[in-house]
């Protein structure tokens, strides 16, 4: 294992792996990723993968772009699939409000060159006939989106930054972060790293690795459910896939897996897990599901999709999703403590993670932020914000959902 470089990247989900592409991307190949079990074996592996284009936030539009460019071009520079589905997505209005949201929004995807349609409730009803279009208003179309496979897409991205001369160290477990002579010691049980620039990817487990720095960082995480239904015939009977569906109404997403639908909840009474510290013995786990305050949700989907009432429940994941008390990352510079970064805090990690990593990488490789991303900024709550207050906005960001905000 390299024992010194320029920089080190820890944590190995779909966003250390995006920064450590970047970095080697932009040039900076004397570094290593340091992953304490396997790749992807945070939230990583058991994502949904849904990648889309519709954000509420005007500058945050460019990292969901970029995310699906990034993955892309690492499964043409590495030859592993990334499993891309670009089935599209419908993002209905609920309520006539929505729909003058969406006519708000349309330019900045012109700006992006991203194709953006708003469509009738009969031309959704053409583009995915299971959706109930009597109680919608129409919806937000973004055809060129939709799903990757988080693993292969976090395999693709490392193997590319190893064949431009970074490495990988798996099973390598950071078990402390200290200053030292011009940058960072990270200790390991396979020796010592030093690094001129650390990047912590580390999701939810940031919070107590820097906490010894004299950080607070608002991280935690809330569980979160994924119901994958068995097949369904209407369904298996089509030729093409169905574009993915978001809907504030029924606060999901909904997307075809295989032959049947895979369900994404913001429900109304969200759970959070391992508030006093992540349990050490914590590993590609799921937690155990819990139904009941999906059953609302779910009542509400079988009127929007009546379909689903058909459908059999194959499983329900629950797992862990780290959140922000604004629901976006921190990225960026820890202030006062140079050549500390953060690209952390990520809920839509599969979604931002590699427009996310090219903003950080050109950060870090010229000095120079980004413009206009101050929303995302690593030292925006600063470093000691009161825990409850902390929850209670997590708390709220989580069952919005899918509301959009009336400010942009
Ligand atoms: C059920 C469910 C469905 C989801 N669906 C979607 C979706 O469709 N689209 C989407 O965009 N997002 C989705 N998400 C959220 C998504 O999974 C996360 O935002 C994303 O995986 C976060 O990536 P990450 O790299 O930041 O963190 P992680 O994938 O958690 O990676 C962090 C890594 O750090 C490692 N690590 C921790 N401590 C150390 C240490 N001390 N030393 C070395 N390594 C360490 C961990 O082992 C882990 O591999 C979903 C989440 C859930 C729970």
């Amino acid at each position: 294992m390299k024992s010194d470089v320029q920089v080190a990247v820890i944590g190995g989900g779909i966003v250390g792996a995006s920064v450590l592409y970047w970095l080697a991307r932009l040039g900076w190949t004397d570094a290593v990723l340091l992953e304490r079990r396997e790749l992807t074996s945070g939230s990583t592996w058991h994502a949904a993968g849904n990648t889309t284009y519709f954000g509420p936030y005007p500058k945050m539009t460019a990292l969901f772009a970029g995310s699906i460019r990034t993955y892309l071009q690492a499964e043409q520079d590495s030859g592993v699939s990334v499993g891309f589905h670009q089935t599209g997505s419908l993002r209905l209005a609920a309520t006539p409000r929505e729909l003058d949201l969406f006519h708000v929004y349309a330019p900045r995807y012109a700006s992006l060159g991203i194709p953006f349609h708003i469509r009738s409730p009969q031309e959704v009803a053409e583009l995915h006939p299971f959706i109930d279009t009597r109680a919608i208003h129409g919806a937000a179309h973004t055809p060129t989106d939709g799903h990757v496979d988080p693993t292969g897409a976090t395999n693709a991205l490392a193997q590319t930054a190893r064949k431009r001369g970074a490495s990988v160290e798996r099973y390598c477990p950071v078990e402390t972060v200290t200053r030292a002579p011009g940058g960072w010691a990270l200790a390991t049980p396979k020796g010592t790293v030093t690094a001129r620039h650390v990047v912590v990817a580390t999701s939810f487990w940031a919070r107590e690795m820097l906490a010894p720095l004299g950080l607070n960082l608002p991280l935690y995480p809330t569980q979160h459910h994924e119901i994958i239904t068995e097949s369904l015939p209407d369904i298996a009977a089509r030729d093409t896939e169905l574009p993915a569906m978001r809907d504030s109404w029924v606060s999901c997403n909904v997307r075809q897996e295989r032959d049947g639908l895979l369900i994404g909840i913001y429900e109304k009474q969200p759970e959070f897990w391992a508030l006093d510290g992540i349990p050490p013995d914590f590993k590609e786990d799921l937690l155990p599901p819990n139904l009941d305050p999906l059953m609302p949700h779910l009542e509400r989907l079988m009127e929007r999709m009546p379909l689903f009432a058909s459908a059999g429940i194959k499983v329900a994941n629950n797992g862990p999703m780290c959140l922000t008390p604004d629901g976006l990352p921190l990225i960026g510079p820890v202030p006062d403590m140079a050549g500390l970064w953060l690209a952390t805090g990520f809920n839509v990690g599969i979604g931002t993670g590699g427009g996310s990593a090219e903003i950080l990488a050109r950060w870090m490789t010229t000095g120079e932020p980004p413009k206009g991303l101050d929303a995302i900024h690593a030292d925006r709550f600063g470093t000691d914000m009161d825990r409850d207050a902390a929850l209670a906005s997590i708390r709220e960001v989580y069952t919005r959902g899918y509301e959009l905000p009336d400010a942009i």
